[in-house]
């Protein structure tokens, strides 16, 4: 049972003031509109806020902050609620659903969009020029919490983190004053919200460089599980040879029994190789035939793809959903690991995606310029299990917390900050996701940029690491 947050009696008072302000949208708890606008994608994700500000533009961003810095409410920001953190209870949380400006300069190959967009609604603007963002493995999730975090796509190895597209960001600093960051102006701020996120403020929009994709190829093609040790042990030998333009997974996948999967498909548990080639599909289907020609497919779904398909290759869930994750970095797919994956195509478990993602080429040489820690791994193991309420979520969550904890003696120790997950919260896993010379100068921002700690939910850097 949850306490039901209340904002300060001033700040109550001052409410109507607030609400008039604004273009967007006010809700307290008991207002109709409250449970909506708290929710996240995560449904795990249960927050209960004491005020929720549904921007709509900038200008509502820096009166909502302006509100909380009068009086003294910490503040959170959410796109989709894919990735929340650590949740915003009895403060202040501001969505951004309502910022989707897009605009697209063809000749510069750069981007501009709000803070609330999603990939879904970038996509269709950047296509028609034979351009594409650094779209994720799934285009539903946030352009700002996704590319701030990091932002691992299809494209990854011939272009590298989404992190490192951003040219500019524009920012609401937690006492409300709006900043345009840049590697010029604003550089150490610039510096560290690619890759810190909702640390510093909140941002309303990014510039963005484009790549282009005037031809790309790839899909999913699926076997069955079964077989998962023969496919894994063809995958491994694969991704040795592959060079940089191809950027794939490898994934135990138990498909759920629900109607709206396709009947061959409902209820299997398959081992699936996807994959995503920049370039044409004659040379494409050379570099995938190792892995599409080991025989009896369930499905082969490689085809040549428009940047548009990019983010539902993978099939994710799109529909909210309560799930837990984990992820960590592993040198290469040993025969050990290759064995771990495969025997996770055996038996009943409640684990909906267990995959390596095949890290390297570009994906190895980014983040410089960022706090972010090199991503020193060959590829990211990775576990997600739907955790409804109840035993059977209970026991989903135990078994993502058991994987993660025979991952531990494999991984080099870095993770994104977008994949740190929701079994393990605390400092040292968010220490994980930087680099040890970027932690004290990270605090050293916060204080500099906070010194109130409003920003203190999310993915929260500790004030205090020192050198
Ligand atoms: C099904 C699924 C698929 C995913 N696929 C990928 C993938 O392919 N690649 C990948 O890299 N990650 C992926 N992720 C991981 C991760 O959740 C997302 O990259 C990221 O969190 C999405 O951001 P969001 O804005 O949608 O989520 P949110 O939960 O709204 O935000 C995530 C974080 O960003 C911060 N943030 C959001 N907006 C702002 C803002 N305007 N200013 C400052 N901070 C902000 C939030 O406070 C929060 O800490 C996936 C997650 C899920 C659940």
């Amino acid at each position: 049972m949850h306490a039901t947050p209340s904002l300060p009696t001033a700040a109550a008072t001052d409410l109507d003031a607030l609400r008039a302000q604004l273009g967007g949208a006010v809700a307290t708890p008991g207002d109709a509109s409250y449970d909506a606008l708290r929710a996240s994608w995560n449904l795990t994700f249960d927050q209960r806020p004491a005020l929720v500000v549904e921007a709509a533009d900038g200008d509502d961003v820096v009166a909502a902050l302006r509100f909380a810095d009068a009086h003294d409410l910490a503040v959170t920001v959410q796109s989709t609620g894919h990735g929340a953190g650590q949740t915003c209870d009895g403060g202040l949380l501001v969505r951004t659903g309502r910022l989707r400006e897009v605009a697209v300069d063809a000749a510069a190959r750069t981007l501009r969009v709000g803070a609330g967009a999603r990939w879904t609604d970038v996509i269709p603007h950047t296509a028609p020029h034979g351009l594409a963002p650094l779209v994720g493995f799934n285009a539903h999730v946030g352009v700002a919490g996704y590319t701030l975090g990091g932002g691992l796509g299809w494209l990854g190895r011939t272009h590298g983190l989404a992190v490192d597209s951003v040219r500019a960001l524009d920012v609401v600093l937690p006492d409300a004053t709006r900043v345009r960051a840049t590697a010029e102006t604003e550089a150490e701020l610039f510096w560290g919200l690619r890759g810190g996120g909702s640390n510093f403020g909140v941002v309303v929009a990014l510039e963005l460089e484009l790549v282009a994709a005037p031809e790309l190829f790839g899909g999913m093609v699926l076997y069955p599980g079964a077989r998962a040790a023969e496919v894994i042990a063809a995958y491994a030998e694969w991704i040795a040879t592959v060079p940089d333009e191809v950027t794939s997974n490898c994934a135990v996948i138990r498909i759920p029994p629900a109607p709206a999967v396709p009947e061959p498909l409902r209820g299997l548990t398959v081992v699936a190789i996807g994959a995503c080639v920049l370039g044409g599909a004659a040379r494409a289907q050379e570099l995938l035939a190792p892995v599409r020609s080991l025989g009896d497919p369930v499905v082969d779904m490689m085809r040549p793809l428009a940047p548009g398909d990019l983010g539902e290759v993978a099939m994710d869930p799109v529909d909210p959903m309560p799930a837990a994750g984990h992820a960590e970095l592993v040198r290469a797919l040993t025969p050990e690991l290759q064995a771990l994956l495969a025997s996770m195509a055996e038996g009943e478990r409640p684990l909906a995606i267990v995959e390596v993602r095949h890290l390297g080429a570009a994906i190895a040489r980014a983040g410089t310029t960022t706090p972010l820690a090199p991503l020193d791994g060959e590829l990211m193991f990775h576990v997600e299990a739907a955790t409804p309420p109840g035993p059977a979520g209970e026991a989903a969550r135990a078994a993502v917390a058991e994987l993660a904890a025979t991952l531990k003696p494999h991984a080099t120790g870095a993770m994104l900050p977008s994949f740190l997950g929701e079994i393990e919260t605390g400092p040292a896993r968010i220490a994980q996701a930087y680099t040890p010379q970027s932690r004290p100068r990270l605090a050293e921002l916060k204080r500099t940029c906070d010194p109130g700690d409003r920003f203190r939910f999310g993915r929260p850097i500790p004030r205090d690491w020192a050198d």
